[in-house]
C-alpha cells in the first residue's frame, strides 16, 4: 500500500478499508487534496462535492464499524461522468444548455454506486452530450492530459481518463457511444470497458444515441475496472433495452487471467493505414505477448468494418437530433428570450435558446440528423446507415465463429495537441474508426494499455472485443495481457507520467 494513497489502486485500497487499516474519511479527503493541488492544471472536474463525498464516506465507515457487511468497493471514492444524473449535484452534460441544472433523482447506475457505498468526489467533464474525441467540446473548457498538459485526454469522457490519470480519482464513470470510454482510456495510459449494450443501465444517462449509450467502468487497473463492472451493471426494470441476466464474471475472470488455448483474431481492418507507427509496434508487440502467453492468434476479415464510420455518422446525429429535441427552452433548462422581439412566439424563444445554448458541434449534428432523417432522405440515409449496420453485426457473428475474442489498436493514434483538429471535424471523428464498430453491433470492448509510442512517448491503448454477453473474456484477456506488459516495462506504464505537481514536469506551468 503507497503511503501516498492516491497512488493506491482501488482494490489495494478497498483490501486496506475492509482490513480496517485506513478509513473510507481518509481516502476520501486524501483525493480531495489531490484535487485542490492539481485540477487547476488538468480541469478533469467539472463540480466537486467535498461535503458529499465526505458525508457519505463518514457514513461507510459507520456502517463497517457497525459490522454491517459492505460491497467490494465500500469506502473508495469515485468520480462520475457529468452526464449522469445526481440528485443534489449539478448534471450539465458539459453543456450551457444544462448550466445549473440540479437533478431531482439518480441516474441508476448513481443509485448503485451509492448503495455500494462509493463516495461521489464529483461530475467530470465531456465534450458536450458526449460529442467529441477530446472534451474540446465542453462548454466549460477542456480537460488536459496528465501525460501532456498541451494534449487532449480523448473524449468524450476526457473528464474521467485524466482524472484517473492524475490521482484526482482512484475510479471513474463513464459512457460508449462511439468510443467514449476506450479512446480516453487509450491516450491516457488507462482502462476502460464498454460493457454489452444493454449490461448496465441506462436509465439517468442524458441520451446522446439511445441504440448505442453505454455506462461503464473506468479504472487504472483491468482488477479494478471489473469490481466496478461488477457494481455499475445488471439488470433494471427502469431501462427497457437492460438485459435480463447477472453481470458477466467480470472479477473471476480478472483475477484468473488467462489466454491458454483462447483463439485471439487481429482484424485486418483496424490497423493498416492511418495508424501511428508507434501505435501499430505496441499493438503488434502485445499480440506476440499473447502467443507466448498461450494464446492462437489468426488474422480476421471484417470487410463491412470500413463503412463503419459512415454508417456511425449518420445514425448517431439521426438519434441525437430526436433526443436533443426535449431541449425546446420550455421545460427544463436554459431559456434565452430573442433581442429586440416584443412577446416572442414559442418558435422564437426555442430559437435564441439552441442558439445559445448549443455548441458548433452539437448543432452539427442536428442539422446532419434532421436532414438524414427527414422525409424523401430517410430511406437513402439513414436506411442505408441502418443496412450497413447489419452487416457489421454479421462480420463480428463470422469473425466470432471462428476466434473467442477480436484485438485491434484502440485509437489511430496517440493523444494529439489541444486545437489540432477542432476546425476539422472529420479527422476527429476518424480518432474513432477502431471503436465504432462495437457500438454499431453492441459489443463488449476494452481499452487497456499497451506501452508508449517511440516517436512521442505518448500511451496507445490496445482494444479488446468480445461477442455479446461475453464480457468476462475481456478481463481474462486484459489481465493476463497488463501482467504481461507490467512485467515488459517493469510495472505500470501509467508510473511514467510525469508527477503533476511537480512544476519541473508540467510544461507550460
Ligand atoms: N467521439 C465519438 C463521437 O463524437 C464518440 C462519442 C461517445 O462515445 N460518446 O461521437
Amino acid at each position: 500500500m503507497p503511503t501516498d494513497l492516491t497512488r493506491a489502486t482501488a482494490s489495494a485500497l478497498a483490501d486496506a478499508l475492509a482490513a480496517g487499516t485506513v478509513s473510507s474519511v481518509e481516502v476520501t479527503q486524501a483525493h480531495l487534496d489531490r484535487i485542490a493541488a492539481v485540477d487547476g492544471q488538468v480541469h478533469s472536474y467539472l463540480h466537486v462535492d467535498t461535503e458529499g463525498a465526505i458525508g457519505q464516506a463518514r457514513a461507510v465507515d459507520e456502517r463497517r464499524r457497525a459490522g454491517e457487511s459492505l460491497g467490494a468497493l465500500a469506502g473508495v471514492p469515485i468520480a462520475v461522468k457529468d452526464v449522469m444524473t445526481t440528485t443534489g449535484l449539478p448534471t450539465t452534460c458539459g453543456s450551457k444548455m444544462l448550466e445549473g441544472w440540479v437533478p431531482p433523482y439518480d441516474a441508476t447506475v448513481v443509485t448503485k454506486l451509492r448503495e455500494a457505498g462509493l463516495p461521489i468526489l464529483g461530475k467530470t467533464n465531456m465534450d458536450e452530450f458526449a460529442m467529441g474525441s477530446s472534451t474540446e467540446h465542453s462548454a466549460y473548457g477542456p480537460s488536459r492530459n496528465p501525460w501532456d498538459l498541451e494534449r487532449i485526454p480523448g473524449g468524450s469522457g476526457g473528464g474521467s481518463s485524466s482524472v484517473l490519470a492524475s490521482f484526482q480519482a482512484p475510479l471513474a464513470t463513464g459512457t460508449d457511444t462511439g468510443g467514449s470510454i476506450r479512446q480516453p482510456a487509450a491516450v491516457t495510459a488507462t482502462v476502460g470497458t464498454k460493457p454489452t449494450y444493454g449490461g448496465v443501465s441506462r436509465y439517468g444517462l442524458v441520451a446522446l444515441a439511445s441504440s448505442l449509450d453505454q455506462a461503464g467502468p473506468c479504472g487504472r487497473t483491468v482488477l479494478d475496472t471489473a469490481l466496478l463492472h461488477a457494481v455499475m451493471g445488471g439488470h433494471d426494470p427502469m431501462d427497457s433495452t437492460s438485459i435480463e441476466a447477472p453481470v458477466p464474471p467480470v472479477v473471476e475472470a480478472a483475477r484468473n487471467a488467462d489466454v491458454k488455448g483462447m483463439r485471439i483474431g487481429v482484424v485486418k481492418e483496424l490497423g493498416g493505414e492511418g495508424y501511428q507507427p508507434g501505435v501499430r509496434a505496441r499493438f503488434d508487440e502485445s499480440v506476440v505477448l499473447l502467443e507466448e502467453l498461450g494464446a492462437e492468434v489468426v488474422e480476421v476479415s471484417c470487410p463491412n468494418f470500413d463503412y463503419a464510420l459512415a454508417a456511425y455518422y449518420l445514425i448517431l446525429p439521426s438519434e441525437a437530433s430526436s433526443n436533443l429535441a426535449k431541449f425546446d427552452a420550455m421545460r427544463y433548462g436554459l431559456r434565452v428570450l430573442p433581442d429586440g422581439v416584443d412577446d416572442p412566439s414559442a418558435e422564437q424563444v426555442m430559437a435564441a435558446t439552441r442558439d445559445a445554448g448549443f455548441g458548433p458541434e452539437v448543432k452539427r449534428r442536428i442539422i446532419l440528423g434532421t436532414y438524414a432523417l427527414s422525409s424523401g432522405y430517410y430511406d437513402a440515409y439513414y436506411g442505408s446507415a441502418q443496412k450497413v449496420r447489419a452487416l457489421i453485426a454479421r462480420d463480428f457473428n463470422n469473425a466470432y465463429e471462428k476466434v473467442d475474442v477480436l484485438v485491434s489498436p484502440t485509437a489511430p493514434t496517440t493523444a494529439f495537441r489541444l486545437g489540432d483538429k477542432l476546425e476539422d471535424p472529420m479527422a476527429m471523428y476518424l480518432n474513432d474508426i477502431a471503436t465504432i464498430p462495437a457500438n454499431l453491433a453492441g459489443v463488449p470492448g476494452m481499452s487497456i494499455p499497451s506501452g508508449l509510442a517511440d516517436e512521442d512517448g505518448l500511451p496507445a491503448g490496445i482494444q479488446i472485443l468480445a461477442p455479446a454477453t461475453k464480457d468476462e473474456r475481456l478481463y481474462s484477456v486484459g489481465a493476463a495481457l497488463e501482467a504481461a506488459l507490467v512485467d515488459r516495462w517493469g510495472g505500470p506504464i501509467l508510473d511514467r507520467a510525469p508527477v503533476l505537481g511537480d512544476t519541473a514536469a508540467v510544461k507550460g506551468a
